[in-house]
Formats: structure tokens, sequence, C-alpha cells
């Protein structure tokens, strides 16, 4: 990995590199964009450019490789975690966090020219953890890089924000993440067109969704909204059990079901189908449904998911949903 393998995001790249080459690093960077587009690896890749003995982030040497294996000594990479006393509780970067990297701040580098310091949904940041950060990005150290990534401008306070170069990063095109789909990941194109869709160019999720079960769960759930069988909803209701993200995953696969369906009611074209793949099965169930029935289907969807988000099991959840959204399928 290095600039040259972050792919979709040509003005970020051209930006940073641009700055390595006119000397004109800046002290503090934030990358906000979508997650999956690519803000961490791009961080990585300026870090191996910065660190890079060969001075161009090579990818190959030693420093470089250390980077990308985050075990190089200049580089240190923040991500929230749970409270030290509740490992099942809400993440965030704390406190010491922030006086472990001021404190790095202050230090020479070890090996390289610079210190980088990532920190990765730096949204994520407790008010203390801001303001023990604030005074090393006004009065930044020589020699060192900070890189906030987040999601958006408004996630962070303005004072910490203004001492930031900011660089953004976009979804990528729908045709390089199917392209990135068929040639790396190995799937067929109709397939990837659906990840690509869903994933709507955040290619990181496009990948995980491509090898953790998303498309079994998926054709499972058709079958289920288009058959209905009581037996088999209960079985993966129970297969499910207590995994709040897969049940997530699941009512929100009912939501792109019927979103299609109210798309194909409403005149749109297969092009605009989030489910491409299934438009046969689409057009036939578009046919026997209302359009009242689908916009109704809809909005039972969204209370499973607000119960869900509140204090509902997950596996009631699931049954409850598949049972109204099946059975009356049948109705
Ligand atoms: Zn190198």
């Amino acid at each position: 990995m290095s600039f040259e393998g972050i792919l979709g995001q040509p003005r970020a790249v051209h930006f940073l590199k641009h700055a390595v080459e006119a000397d004109r690093v800046a002290h503090a960077y934030a990358f906000v964009g979508p997650s999956g587009v690519g803000r961490r690896l791009t961080a990585l890749a300026f870090a191996q450019r910065l660190l890079c003995p060969e001075g161009r982030g090579c990818g190959s040497c030693s420093s470089c490789r250390r980077v990308i294996a985050l075990s190089h000594p200049d580089l240190h990479l923040i991500q929230p975690t749970p409270p030290p006393d509740n490992p099942k509780g809400g993440v965030a970067i704390r406190i010491a966090e922030a006086r472990a990297l001021v404190h790095g701040a202050g230090l020479y580098p070890l090996e390289g020219a610079w210190k980088v310091f990532i920190l990765d949904d730096a949204e994520r940041m407790t008010l203390e953890t801001v303001n023990a950060l604030l005074k090393t990005l006004e009065e930044p150290p020589p020699r060192t890089i900070l890189v906030l990534i987040l999601g958006h401008v408004r996630l962070l306070p303005a004072t910490v924000l203004s001492r930031c170069q900011v660089v953004r990063f976009r979804p990528l095109a729908d045709e390089l993440v199917i392209d990135l789909l068929t040639g790396r990941a190995n799937l067929a194109e109709e397939t990837a067109r659906v990840l690509a869709r869903v994933a709507q160019g955040r290619i990181g999720l496009a990948l995980t969704a491509a090898t953790d079960g998303w498309l079994e769960d998926r054709d499972r759930l058709i079958t289920q909204l288009l058959e209905g069988r009581v037996d088999e909803i209960f079985a993966l209701a129970e297969e499910v059990g207590r995994d709040r993200a897969r049940v997530e995953r699941l009512v929100e696969l009912c939501w792109f079901w019927f979103r299609d369906l109210l798309i194909l009611k409403g005149g749109g074209g297969p092009g605009l189908l989030m489910n491409g793949d299934r438009a046969d099965s689409l057009s036939a169930q578009a046919h026997l449904l209302s359009l009242e029935a689908i916009a109704s289907r809809l909005d039972q969807v969204k209370a499973v998911w607000a119960g869900l988000q509140g204090n509902v099991s997950p596996r009631l959840s699931l049954e409850v949903a598949l049972t109204h959204l099946a059975m009356s399928e049948a109705a």
C-alpha cells in the first residue's frame, strides 16, 4: 500500500502528495468523509510517505512495512475503546489517550523525520479529550503531525477544526466499486452491482458484505418475504437469537425490498433497484400489492427498527417483522 494504492480519492491524494513535495505539511489534518472510502488507508499512506527513509513512501522498505503493520515507533494509531471497567460500554477516545498523545508529541521522533498521530473516529473524543488536545493543536511541537479522521465537520468543535487542514473524502463511483468487487473479490458482476448499490460508494463496507454472510442473509430473507413459511421464520429468528447487529441487517434488508417494490410501483426502472438481480421476483410481487399496501409495510419495518433501537429483543423483533411482512403477503 502507498498513495498509488488508494483508489477513488485522487483529489485528497494529490493534495497530500503536493504538501509533502512542496515541504508545506500542516501540523494537523482532518480527513472528513464517510467510513469505508479510504480515509484510514490514506492516513497510513501519508505516514509512509513522511516516515520512509527513501522519502517517497515506497511501500516496500522496513519503515513502510511497519507503518502498515502499525508497528512503527513514530506512528501512533488511536482508536475509540470501551470504558476500561466495562467492555460492553460505549466506545470513546478518552483522556488517558490524549495525555499519552500530548506527552509523545513533545518527544523527538525515534526513527523517522516525523511523529504521526492518527485519531480514528475522532468524533468519539470526549470533551475532556478535546480540551487536553487543544494546546497541542494550538502550539504544535516540531515534527509532529496529527490526522483526525471523522465523518463530518460538524462532529468536532470549531476550536479543533479551525486548527486542522480539512481534506475531503468522497464516496467512490459505483462503477469503481463494481470493478473492485469483480476484480479483487472475484464476485459475479450482478452480485457486485447489488453490493455497490447498498454500499453507496463505501468500498470497505461492500468488501465486508461480500464475505460476512450478507448475501446469504439477503437471499434467505427474500425467500421468507416471498413464501412466508412460518417454520422457516421461527428457525431464522432462533438462529440469530440475540445478535442485534444481524437482526438490524435483516430488518434493513426488509426495508430495501419494500423500497424496491415502491420504486417499481411508482414506475421507476430496474436501474434504481437495490436488489437489481431479483427484478423478476420484485415485479411479480409489485403486481400483487397496492401502493398503499407497500407503504404500510414500509411503516411496519420502520416501527420494528424503532423497537430494535429501544429495548425490544432482537429475536422478537425479527419474528414480528417477518410474520407481519411475509404472512400478510398471502392475505
Ligand atoms: Zn519506504
